[in-house]
């Protein structure tokens, strides 16, 4: 046994017959870790956990709920939708190809397999996944801070607020803009004031160090930052942290009222396990509270509260 983690790609496969679990399993144990499940909540609760899987092959005919209402299910989630469906069906079955695609698959495989077969169609669908996540990343990216952008953050954000509604966790979210930056390109110029965003997109993105944590450009001068399974007290102490962090930075703003150096307002709001509301009425309350922030005097932090 090595202590490495094993990048091998994650295929789940899914059957209510032990024997085609077993069939699969063989062609594929060598290249790939292998996971199981025999009924479909077994299977989604397998493609929600932390370390989903890449792939997974889907038994059409299973009690219960069947392969196509798996598959939609799986494509209706936030959280799964992105993982590649492939169905396993015999040829003796009459196979509606039709109902699958609308379901969602990329591919069908027909019993008996012919196991070099398989596990081609298997390998093309995860390096079109790559490549297409390799596309997608750069459609995320903010140019200028480098840090994710808005499009990006309405998807976590929509994300993260189903897995806190299924986990029965508190999410938290932090809005910043940062205090009189008109002022400040007037005073600096354009090009500092991109250099500025620079700055403290990267210091944001440094200060937060755990895994869930994430950060986007919002809009011009508008960062924010999605805390998963953040409590109010934690979400307000990381808020404190963001906040001294962008003050140690010193960046001298000579045009501001508020300080010597550039400053942020901050709006704190958290989301409780039982709340809910959706991510346009989150955004909006943390939206509120940035700005009593600005209405109070700039260069602080206010909690917004959800009704
Ligand atoms: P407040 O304290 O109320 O937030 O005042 P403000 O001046 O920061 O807010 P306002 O919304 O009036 O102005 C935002 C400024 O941010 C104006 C705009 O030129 C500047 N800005 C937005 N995006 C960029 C950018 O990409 N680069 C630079 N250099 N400036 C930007
Ligand atoms: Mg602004
Ligand atoms: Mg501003």
């Amino acid at each position: 046994m090595t202590s490495e983690r094993d990048e091998r790609p994650k295929i789940l496969i899914v059957d209510d017959t032990r024997e085609n679990i077993d069939l699969l399993m063989e062609v594929f144990r060598d290249e790939f870790r292998v996971a199981a499940a025999t009924n479909a909540e077994r299977a989604l609760k397998l493609a929600r956990s932390g370390s989903p899987p890449d792939i997974i092959l889907l038994d059409i005919l299973m009690p219960e709920m069947d392969g196509y209402e798996l598959c939609a299910a799986l494509k209706r989630d936030e959280t799964t939708k992105r993982i590649p469906v492939v169905f396993v069906t015999a040829v003796s079955e009459v196979m509606d190809s039709t109902r699958g695609f609308a379901a969602g698959a990329v591919d069908y495989i027909t019993k008996p397999f012919h196991p070099p077969m398989v596990k081609a169609r298997v390998k093309l669908h995860l390096d079109l996944k790559s490549k297409y996540e390799l596309l997608e990343s750069y459609a995320f990216i903010d140019a200028l801070t480098e840090v994710n952008n808005r499009r990006r953050f309405d998807q976590v954000l929509e994300a993260e607020l189903s897995r806190a509604h299924r986990s029965r966790r508190s999410l938290s979210l932090v809005y910043m803009d940062v205090d009189q930056f008109k002022q400040y390109n007037d005073a600096m110029g354009h090009g500092a004031g991109d250099d500025c965003l620079r700055r403290l997109a990267s210091a944001l993105s440094t200060a937060l160090n755990r895994s869930g944590d994430f950060i986007a450009r919002y809009g011009g001068e508008e960062f924010m930052v999605l805390l998963p399974y953040t409590d109010r007290d934690q979400a307000w102490s990381i808020a404190t942290h963001l906040n001294q962090v962008i003050d140690d930075l010193a960046i001298p703003h000579p045009a501001s009222s508020v300080a010597t150096h550039v400053t942020l307002s901050l709006g704190v709001v958290t989301l409780d396990p039982d709340s809910r509301l959706d991510s346009r009425e989150i955004v909006a309350a943390a939206d509120k509270a940035l700005y009593a922030a600005k209405a109070a005097g700039r260069n602080r932090i206010v909690r917004g509260e959800l009704s």
